[in-house]
C-alpha cells in the first residue's frame, strides 16, 4: 500500500469535470479510466439546481432540475460556473438572459438570489459535486472524499479558489485541480505515449480554451495555453433567443414583453434548433405566443453559420495567441484533440482543421474526455498510475503595483508550475514604515487593465531614508495554480503576515460558515426522511389497526379499545406535527404496534375460524 499525504492509496480519488453545462465524475484503476453512471446508467448529470419556491432547500439536482427548468424558471439555476469567483461587474451583461436573479453580494461578488435566499454559486456547484460524490460513492459502497476537479486553463485565482471551495462545501478535498485540456491530453496520451505536440481545443457550454502540448516520454508539458472564460455554445444559443426575439417582436409588435419561464423555453429551444442543425440542413422554430398569435420560421445551417463564424474566429485568434506564446507555427501541431460539446458543429470541425492544416481528432467522445483525465491525474496522485507526469503552467501573468499604477511581473504567464520567483523593490518616501502591496493577474501593463487578486501590508519597517529599505516579494504558485504572496524587509527581517484572499473570492469564514451549513443541512434532510417513513410508516399501521377492529371490536375488552385508542391518537399527533421529533415518534409508532399485538392475534383468529381453518 502506498502512502498518500492525508491519505491512503486504497481511498478512491475520484476526477470531476465540473462542466457549465454538464459534470461527470470518473475513476481510474489498473485497468483503466471510467465514467462512473447514475442508477439510470447515464453519465452526465446537467450542472443545474431547483431551489423551493421559499429558496429554502434544494429540492432536484442534474437531469430532473433541468428538465423541467421551463416550469420553474426563477429557482432553477444553471450555468453557476460563469459566476464562480466573479464581480457582479464582469458577469452583469449577461444577467439579463439568466431567468433567475443575480444580485451584488460581499466584495461586489456575484450572488444567486432565490426568493430572498441568497445563495454563492460555489454553493450551487457544491451541490452539483455533492450529486457526483454521491454517485461515486454508491459506486464504490464507501465514502469518497477526494477528488481532482478540473477548470478551464483560463481561470483565474479567483474563479480557481472557487472551484476549491466548492468542493469543500460538498465535503470534497480537492486535492488537485487540473486544467481542462491537460485533463483532455491525458485521456487522449493514455494508450500512445508517443512523442508530440498537440493542441487541445475546448470548446463547450461557457468557455473556451486552447492549450498545446508537449508529450515527450510520459512526460506532459503545456506549453501554452490561451482562451476566454465567457465563450461557449451558450452564446449561440443567446444569439438565436435574440434572433427569434426581435422578429417576434416585429411581427406582433414592440410592446411584447417576455417573462422568465418564456425566456427559459426559447433558451432551450435555441438550443435544440443549434444541436438539430449540427445534422439537419434546416430546423423548424415555432412558437405559439396566445391569442391565435403563432411565430414562425425555417431557420437554415447557412444563417447559423453566417451568426457563428464571427465567434468560431475568435477561437482561432485564441489559437494563434497561443501557437505565438509556445513559438510554433500551426504545422508544427501534429494532432488536434477536440473537446467539449460545440465541437461538433461542424463549422467549428471545418475551421479548426483548416486552421491547424489537419484532420481534427474526434475520436473522443468529447463529453467525458475531461472526466477521464481528471480521474487520471487522480490515479496519478494516488499512486495507481506512475507513468506520466504533469507538468502545468500559469495562465496569467502574475505581478504587483508599482508607483503610478504600473504592474511589475513577477511570474509571467505559461510558466511551469509548481513556481517561486522573487522581485526586491524599495520606499519611495524618506521614513516610510508601511509598504502596501496589491497582486495583481493580467498581461497589460497597468493596473486598471488587470485584475486585483487582493492587497496586504508589509508593516513596522523601520525609518529609513527613501530607496533604503530591501523589500523582497516572493510569488509562489502551486502545483494547483493556487497563489501565495509573501514580503520581507530585508534590513529588519520584517515580514508581512500574507494572506491573499482574491477579491472576488470566499473568505476563509465564509467557506468555513457555508461547510457547516452544508452538514447542517445534511442532517436536516436526513431527518425531514425519517419523518417522512416514519408518517408513512404509521399510516398503513393505523388504517390496518382500524380494519382489525373493524373485524373483532366486538372481543376487544373497554379497558384494551381504550389504550388502543390513546396510542393510535399518540401515533396521530405524531403524523400531523410537521416538526416532530423522529425519535419520539418512532418510540410512539414502536407502543403502539406493541399494544396491537393482542389485537392482530384476534383478526388473525377470526379469520382462521371464519375461513374454517379454526375453531
Ligand atoms: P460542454 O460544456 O462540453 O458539456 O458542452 C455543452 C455545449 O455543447 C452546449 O452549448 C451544447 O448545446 C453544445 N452541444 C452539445 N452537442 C452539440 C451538437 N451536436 N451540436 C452543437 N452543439 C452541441
Amino acid at each position: 500500500m502506498t502512502t498518500q499525504p492525508g491519505g491512503t492509496s486504497d481511498e478512491p480519488i475520484i476526477g470531476i469535470d465540473l462542466g457549465t453545462t454538464n459534470s461527470l465524475v470518473a475513476y481510474c484503476d489498473a485497468t483503466g479510466p471510467v465514467v462512473i453512471e447514475g442508477t439510470e446508467g447515464d453519465p452526465v448529470v446537467p450542472s443545474c439546481v431547483r431551489f423551493d419556491p421559499t429558496g429554502g432547500r434544494h429540492e432536484a439536482v442534474g437531469r430532473e432540475a433541468r428538465d423541467h427548468a421551463v416550469e420553474f424558471p426563477e429557482h432553477t439555476v444553471f450555468s453557476a460556473k460563469r459566476l464562480m469567483g466573479r464581480g457582479i461587474d464582469a458577469v452583469k451583461d449577461e444577467i439579463d438572459y439568466l431567468p433567475y436573479k443575480v444580485v451584488s453580494g460581499d466584495h461586489d461578488t456575484a450572488r444567486i438570489d432565490i426568493s430572498g435566499r441568497i445563495y454563492t454559486p460555489q454553493e450551487v456547484s457544491a451541490y452539483i459535486l455533492q450529486e457526483l460524490k454521491t454517485r461515486a460513492e454508491a459506486h464504490f459502497d464507501k465514502p469518497v472524499r477526494k477528488a481532482v476537479i478540473t477548470v478551464p486553463a483560463y481561470f483565474d485565482d479567483a474563479q480557481r479558489q472557487a472551484t476549491r471551495d466548492a468542493g469543500r462545501i460538498a465535503g470534497l478535498e480537492v486535492v488537485r485541480i487540473v486544467n481542462e485540456p491537460t485533463a483532455a491530453a491525458l485521456a487522449y496520451d493514455l494508450d500512445r505515449q508517443q512523442d508530440s505536440t498537440i493542441a487541445v481545443y475546448d470548446l463547450g457550454g461557457g468557455t473556451f480554451d486552447v492549450s498545446i502540448l508537449r508529450l515527450n516520454k510520459g512526460v506532459f508539458q503545456v506549453l501554452s495555453t490561451a482562451g476566454d472564460t465567457h465563450l461557449g455554445g451558450d452564446d449561440i444559443d443567446r444569439a438565436i433567443v435574440e434572433l427569434i426575439q426581435k422578429e417576434i417582436r416585429a411581427q406582433f409588435g414592440d410592446g411584447l414583453s417576455f417573462p422568465p419561464s418564456t425566456r427559459q423555453a426559447f433558451r432551450s429551444f435555441a438550443e435544440a434548433t443549434k444541436i438539430r442543425l449540427s445534422n439537419d440542413e434546416s430546423a423548424e422554430i415555432e412558437v405559439a405566443l396566445g391569442e391565435d398569435r403563432v411565430y414562425h420560421r425555417t431557420l437554415m445551417r447557412t444563417e447559423l453559420i453566417d451568426i457563428m463564424q464571427p465567434w468560431v474566429e475568435k477561437t482561432i485568434d485564441a489559437c494563434k495567441r497561443a501557437l505565438r506564446d509556445a513559438k510554433l507555427k500551426p504545422a508544427d501541431v501534429d494532432q488536434v484533440v477536440m473537446v467539449g460539446g460545440s465541437t461538433r458543429i461542424p463549422l467549428v470541425q471545418q475551421v479548426v482543421g483548416q486552421f491547424f492544416d489537419a484532420e481534427p481528432y474526434t475520436a473522443l467522445n468529447p463529453d467525458t474526455v475531461v472526466a477521464l483525465g481528471a480521474s487520471v491525474q487522480a490515479a496519478i496522485i494516488a499512486g495507481i498510475n506512475r507513468e506520466a507526469l504533469l507538468l502545468d503552467v500559469i495562465p496569467l501573468s502574475l505581478g504587483i503595483e508599482t508607483m503610478g499604477g504600473a504592474v511589475a511581473k513577477i511570474i509571467v504567464r505559461n510558466t511551469t508550475v509548481p513556481a517561486v520567483a522573487a522581485e526586491k523593490f524599495s520606499t519611495y518616501v524618506d521614513g516610510q514604515t508601511n509598504v502596501k502591496i496589491n497582486v495583481y493577474q493580467g498581461e497589460r501593463e497597468l493596473t486598471k487593465d488587470c485584475r486585483l487578486l487582493g492587497s496586504f501590508d508589509l508593516t513596522g519597517i523601520p525609518p529609513m531614508p527613501a530607496g533604503l529599505p530591501k523589500v523582497e516579494v516572493t510569488f509562489m504558485v502551486d502545483a494547483n495554480g493556487i497563489l501565495t504572496v509573501t514580503a520581507v524587509e530585508r534590513r529588519s527581517e520584517k515580514q508581512a503576515s500574507i494572506q491573499v484572499v482574491p477579491n472576488h473570492g470566499l473568505t476563509r469564514n465564509e467557506v468555513d460558515r457555508m461547510e457547516m451549513e452544508s452538514y447542517e443541512h445534511a442532517i436536516d434532510d436526513m431527518t425531514e426522511h425519517r419523518l417522512i417513513d416514519l408518517r408513512n410508516q404509521a399510516k398503513l399501521d393505523i388504517r390496518q389497526i382500524s380494519k382489525q377492529l373493524e373485524k373483532v371490536g366486538d372481543e376487544v375488552k373497554a379497558d384494551y379499545r381504550a389504550e388502543i385508542d390513546t396510542k393510535v391518537s399518540t401515533v396521530q399527533q405524531f403524523i400531523d406535527d410537521r416538526e416532530a421529533d423522529p425519535n419520539a415518534f418512532h418510540q410512539a409508532l414502536t407502543d403502539m404496534d406493541h399494544t396491537t399485538i393482542r389485537l392482530a392475534e384476534l383478526a388473525i383468529a377470526k379469520t382462521l375460524r371464519d375461513e374454517g381453518l379454526a375453531d
